[in-house]
């Protein structure tokens, strides 16, 4: 095969792949709903060799959440105007203990992150932001109930 022909060739199948993407895509929705098993099998292959690139999409994807539910609380800390994503925090208005009710499965780990920004949150929930250092100081100054600057 001349030089001609495999650009030829590279060149045909560049243009059939871009004509073909809206239908790759689909068969791919399709196998994976059809092959839930599959899917979660190959997955597991993949990020079993692929620690450090599973790790950070994992930290990619947390930070994001984070981001985007900490800017539908408000972005910042409601005492004193904390914007840096990093040190927000989310924070039951009314502790748990207070409450005299269990932690549920929403307030697990992200998944009180993934609530806020699906707009899935139970209803009962009053949440604030508040940065590292308000928070602690909400906490620990005067009692878990009612921060120190009300
Ligand atoms: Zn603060």
């Amino acid at each position: 095969m001349g030089y001609k022909d495999a650009e030829k060739r590279k060149e045909y199948s560049r243009k059939y792949y871009a004509k073909n993407k809206e239908k790759r895509k689909e068969y791919d929705r399709k196998w994976r709903k059809e092959n839930p098993e599959k899917r979660r099998k190959y997955a597991k292959e993949w990020s079993n060799k692929n620690p450090e690139k599973r790790r950070k999409i994992s930290r990619e994807w947390l930070t994001k959440l984070r981001k985007e539910a900490l800017d539908k609380l408000g972005g910042e800390c409601i005492n004193c105007g904390e914007t840096r994503p990093y040190v927000l925090q989310i924070d039951h208005v009314i502790e748990f203990r207070i409450r005299d009710k269990k932690r549920s499965d929403q307030d697990r780990g992200y998944m009180l992150h993934l609530h806020i920004v699906n707009d899935t949150l139970d209803e009962n929930e009053e949440l604030q932001v508040l940065c590292a250092n308000c928070h602690l100081e909400k906490t620990n100054l005067k009692g878990p109930w009612k921060p120190p600057w009300d």
